[in-house]
């Protein structure tokens, strides 16, 4: 189960600097995902550093997002081998 999402006390989105508008939570892979509410600037946080793979598609196909009446958009952090 995902866990509820929180709010970061002085946390600022570093996409538009935004302070106080970012969540985070947990996703089902345990994996921690940062989320600005202003922008909607989504950002996967892993605790295990691991090379990017197209397994972290899988990862956000596999998100919930239930309660997000944000635009779906995720932007993740890739290494070089797109296509
Ligand atoms: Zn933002």
């Amino acid at each position: 189960m995902a866990s509820p999402k929180r709010f970061i006390a002085g946390a600022v989105c570093p996409r538009c600097a935004e302070m106080d508008k970012i969540m985070m939570f947990t996703t089902d892979d345990d994996d921690q995902v940062r989320e600005c509410v202003a922008c909607g600037f989504t950002d996967a946080v892993s605790d295990v550093e691991q090379p990017a793979s197209p397994e972290l598609e899988t990862r956000v196909n596999k998100r919930r997002n239930e309660d997000d009446h944000t635009v779906r958009q995720v932007v993740f952090f890739k290494a070089g081998a797109d296509d």
